[in-house]
């Protein structure tokens, strides 16, 4: 896939020009990284010496020991790098990271994140087109048991935008946006967020790959580097009862091939969006309560969405399927012309299955010429009652993948290898939450 910037466009093509490129930096080691089903990051360290062999071979993993639906009896899970995709660790010079994609017996694992949404990724470009994305992952700096906001501090009622907190956050942030600039990921601003110790960081759109690929690597450094400064640094949906949770906000607009023109951007019609984008945005509508299962994946989702007023006065979180103009209060936001913005997803989506659930979704509605129907443009928080005929989001993890289950073409998009797989493994995930007792049910069910 064509790069854009300078930066990207210097990375290697290579397993030879990789090890070049190693030795001309001092990278050491290499880690062959992918995702799982449930978003984790999986890794190998191999030797600068054994990359060739790896770029041909793959690293080997017992994917029955990883979030992939394979049992132990089946053959090796094996990773194989893109070299495109090389980061030297900014904070560890020795080792650089390596998005790979999983194989098993000269055959790409289905199921697997990265595979589904490269299959999605080409589908579109059999359509001629081109997805861009860009991402918004909020997450909370807490202190390292992860109960409570590390800066004792940042304690206001309305912290979003918080100068002076934002400020004591500065060698990190710092050191993950300079990681950024010096990717060529151009970075942009870096706010304090909307919940105490809650911050988000920015950088620009790109094609859906790299920016899922940049999105698993963002995790991880913020991960890794807020660790070196003694924080737990958590995407997790709903860390504290009663604040702003955390979301991951994607925005999306779809190119012409070649990557000069922006099909969703038409100046004629309604918010500038073209017929094609209003489309795709009537496939990302129709199957909303789906998405949510993708979106949203764990229990602790259904506490963003569908809740109560948060301490700050909103949550900045949907409980319906709406869509709306430059109004944050909707599920979808079209902030300007030529693109819209999907408020759904939270901090635990995985980023590559959001993107795939995103690009399957929309380009369902560009085949079945879908409409999203008519807008709405109220403050949905004091007014969303007034709204008649919009379908509540799923309440719990159980309604969404009940909802996903349901979405036999959002099912095929994906490829029934993945949605078999992640329908059973979400469902025990429900099943092992629901056998869990609680405070909650003692309290309210002892003396009935
Ligand atoms: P907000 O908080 O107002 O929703 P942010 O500035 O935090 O917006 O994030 C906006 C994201 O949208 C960035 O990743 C930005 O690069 C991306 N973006 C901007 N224009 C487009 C576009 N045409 N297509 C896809 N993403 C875009
Ligand atoms: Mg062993
Ligand atoms: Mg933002
Ligand atoms: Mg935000
Ligand atoms: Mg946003």
């Amino acid at each position: 896939m064509a790069l854009d910037n300078g930066a990207a466009l210097a990375k290697p093509q290579t397993a030879k020009e990789l090890k070049a490129w190693a030795e001309a930096r001092g990278v050491r080691f290499f880690m062959i990284s992918f995702t799982d089903l449930l978003g984790y990051q999986r890794a190998k360290l191999v030797p600068r010496e054994a990359i060739e062999g790896m770029c041909h071979d793959g690293a080997g993993f017992a994917g029955f020991a990883t979030w992939l639906d394979v049992t132990p009896a089946h053959p090796d899970m094996l990773a194989l790098p893109d070299p495109t995709t090389v980061i030297q660790l900014p904070w560890n010079k020795e080792v650089a990271w390596l998005a790979s994609n999983c194989v098993m017996e000269n055959k790409d694992l289905n199921h697997a994140p990265r595979n589904v949404l490269r299959k999605l990724v080409a589908e579109a470009a059999e359509l001629g087109l081109r997805v861009k994305t860009g991402v918004e992952p909020e997450f909370f700096l807490l202190n390292p048991d992860g109960t409570g906001v590390a800066d004792g501090f940042d304690d206001s009622t309305k912290p979003c935008y918080d100068q002076n907190a934002i400020l004591r956050r500065f060698d990190l942030i710092k050191e993950i946006s300079d990681c950024m600039l010096e990717e060529g990921w151009e970075p942009y601003q870096n706010d304090h967020e909307d919940a105490n110790g809650q911050f988000e960081m920015n950088w620009k759109y790109d094609d859906v790959l790299a920016t899922a690929d940049k999105h698993a690597f963002f995790k991880f450094m913020t991960r890794v580097l807020a660790e070196k400064y003694g924080l737990r640094a958590t995407f997790m949906p709903k860390p504290l009862q009663g604040k702003t949770g955390n979301g991951c906000h994607a925005h999306i607009s779809v190119w012409s091939l070649d990557g000069t023109k922006n099909a969703f951007s038409d100046d004629s019609k309604e918010l500038g969006l073209s017929d094609q984008g209003r489309a795709f945005l009537g496939g990302i509508m129709k199957h909303a309560s789906a998405l949510a299962l993708i979106c949203c994946p764990t229990v602790n989702s259904y506490k963003r969405i569908n809740a109560p007023r948060t301490s700050s006065g909103a949550t900045w979180a949907p409980n319906s399927v709406t869509w709306t103009g430059n109004n944050r209060t909707h599920m979808v936001r079209v902030p300007g012309p030529g693109r819209f913005e999907l408020r759904l997803p939270d901090g635990a989506t995985n980023p590559y299955l959001m993107q795939a659930v995103i690009l399957a979704a929309g380009l369902d509605g560009i085949r079945t010429n879908a409409d999203p129907g008519p807008r709405s443009d109220v403050n949905f928080y004091t007014e969303g009652h007034l709204i008649t005929g919009a379908p509540k989001l799923p309440l719990n993890l159980l309604d969404a993948i009940r909802a996903f289950d349901e979405a036999t073409e959002l099912k095929e998009a994906l490829g029934m290898e993945f949605s078999n797989a992640y329908i059973r493994m979400k469902t025990a995930e429900w099943n092992d939450y629901a056998s869990h007792f609680t405070a909650w049910e003692m309290k309210n069910t002892l003396d009935i």
